[in-house]
């Protein structure tokens, strides 16, 4: 499967940092191992409504669709937690994936930096 990512509109960023290069390459690679989604879709970066304390102000933070469209769907629940765990693992120890929201709208994986550690590498 070709490794495929696009963005939202309205994803906003002011500088892609390194924590951010690792990030979607460990999302790529896991969408190449997995075979699954056909396109990974960026959907937040620096942008909508996070905590005031969020990685998402300083571009150390990604979210990724997990629901439809098909395209972009990851399949069952146990498939999206496959594709999380796979996904922090590929991207290393200083990162932690979490499926947030679970069943609801608001459904997505959130990666980012670690909490504790401000600044990568
Ligand atoms: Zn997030």
């Amino acid at each position: 499967m070709p490794r495929r990512l696009a963005y939202k509109g309205g994803c906003r960023l002011t500088k892609r940092t390194p924590a951010l290069d690792i990030i979607e390459n460990a999302a790529l690679q896991t969408q190449e191992e997995l075979g699954y989604p056909e396109e990974l879709l960026v959907t937040s970066i620096n942008d909508s409504s996070h905590g005031t304390h969020s990685k998402h102000w300083r571009e150390l933070a990604e979210d990724y669709r997990t629901k439809g469209p098909a395209k972009n769907d990851m399949g069952s629940t146990a498939k999206k937690q496959k594709f999380r765990k796979r996904f922090e693992e590929n991207c290393g120890a200083r990162f932690r994936v979490i499926l947030e929201a679970i069943g609801t709208p608001n459904e997505h994986l959130h990666a980012q930096l670690k909490k504790g550690l401000e600044a990568y590498p």
